[in-house]
């Protein structure tokens, strides 16, 4: 029998306006950055994609290069939305993204109007799709003007080919100046996407600010530091971890044991609150108004069952929140 998602569906997930734009995010967004490439098995990567549309999690994220190998995830996300999600492409915030090196030659990387243009109509045919609802530039690109690569997400909206347009990895200033200029061609940019976590915490540096002043939104990336900021690595680093698998994107060396002496730490003060070290780790990103959503990954259904209890309590007291940046120090 065809999947059918269940009727509860909308019931326990908050969703939240991406700044000033009309679109509403829900707090738990899902990447599909790794478990969804060439090497996972699809009825593992389709079991969480079912299991996060059952609760609420319309967002899900992608980009050209995500796999292994690159690509790979949004061919096999495009096979399961044709398959199981066919009557559901309506209800769902489909993005991706270019910026990082996709082809050889010098169109297949960084923020030429040539690059993003011919790799969103890749990622299109790769996910079966006529358009993603949110395009993003993955990357700044130091070389290209910053007016052409904005110029050509201006463009990629006005084409149809995405509803919305979004900027990844750009410091505070140069989010400014991009989220200025696709403001005067029309096209406002409405959401960064940035790396933040308990062990990453440069967007309170400015970027934040800069978000909020502007009424941009923001769905921080890598939210539980990759695994880290959970309780999987405590009692070691087990065969079926990140930090084990192909790629470099986690190491076996960069698990410390310094970090792992604060991970205990962290995981102490979330048994006081009644949650597990997951669930504290994205309440507290959550806690913050300028946040949107969350961007989390799972390599299985149950992993993403955990993260989907951070929005129930991001309330933390004075005492709480000052343990933790003593930790973090
Ligand atoms: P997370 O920090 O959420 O890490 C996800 C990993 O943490 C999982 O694969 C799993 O690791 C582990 N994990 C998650 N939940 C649990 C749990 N409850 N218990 C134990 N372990 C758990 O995010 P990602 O680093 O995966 O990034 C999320 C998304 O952000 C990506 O898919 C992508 O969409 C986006 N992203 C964007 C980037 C950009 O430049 N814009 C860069 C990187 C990511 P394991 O696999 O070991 O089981």
């Amino acid at each position: 029998m065809s999947y059918q998602p269940s009727p509860e569906r909308y019931n326990s997930m908050p969703y939240k306006r991406s700044g000033k734009s009309g679109l509403k995010l829900p707090a738990v967004s899902l990447g599909l950055w790794q478990n969804f490439g060439g090497y996972d098995t699809m009825e593992n990567s389709r079991n969480i994609l079912k299991t996060a549309f059952d609760h609420g999690v319309t967002h899900i994220d992608l980009a050209n290069n995500y796999g292994p190998p690159p690509g790979s995830a949004e061919e096999n996300f495009g096979q399961i939305l044709h398959t199981d999600f066919r009557d559901h492409r309506d209800e769902l915030i489909i993005s991706s993204k270019a910026g990082y090196t996709m082809w050889d030659g010098p169109y297949g990387d960084w923020g030429t109007k040539k690059y993003l243009v011919s790799s969103l109509d890749q990622s299109l045919k790769r996910m079966k799709l006529d358009y993603v609802d949110i395009f993003y530039h993955h990357r700044p690109d130091p070389e290209t003007p910053l007016e052409e690569t904005m110029a050509a997400l201006d463009l990629i909206v006005r084409q149809g080919k995405a509803l919305y347009v979004g900027i990844s990895n750009y410091k505070a200033p140069e989010a400014k100046a991009a989220i200025q200029m696709l403001k005067q061609m029309g096209t406002p940019i409405i959401i960064h996407q940035p790396k933040y976590s308990m062990f990453e915490r440069w967007v309170e540096g400015g970027l934040l600010d800069v978000l909020e002043e502007e009424g941009v939104g923001c769905i921080p990336f890598s939210p539980l530091a990759q695994g880290l900021l959970t309780d999987k690595y405590l009692k070691g680093i087990p065969a079926d971890s990140r930090a084990l698998k192909v790629g470099d994107s986690l190491t076996e060396n960069s698990i410390t044991p310094d970090k792992i002496e604060k991970v205990k730490k962290l995981n102490d003060i979330a048994q006081q609150r009644g949650q597990k070290l997951a669930h504290m780790a994205l309440s507290w990103i959550l806690k913050d108004d300028r946040i949107t959503s969350v961007l989390v990954g799972a390599s299985k259904p149950e992993q993403l069952l955990d993260s989907l209890k951070c929005p129930e309590n991001t309330k933390f007291s004075k005492e709480e929140l000052d343990l933790i940046d003593e930790i973090l120090k």
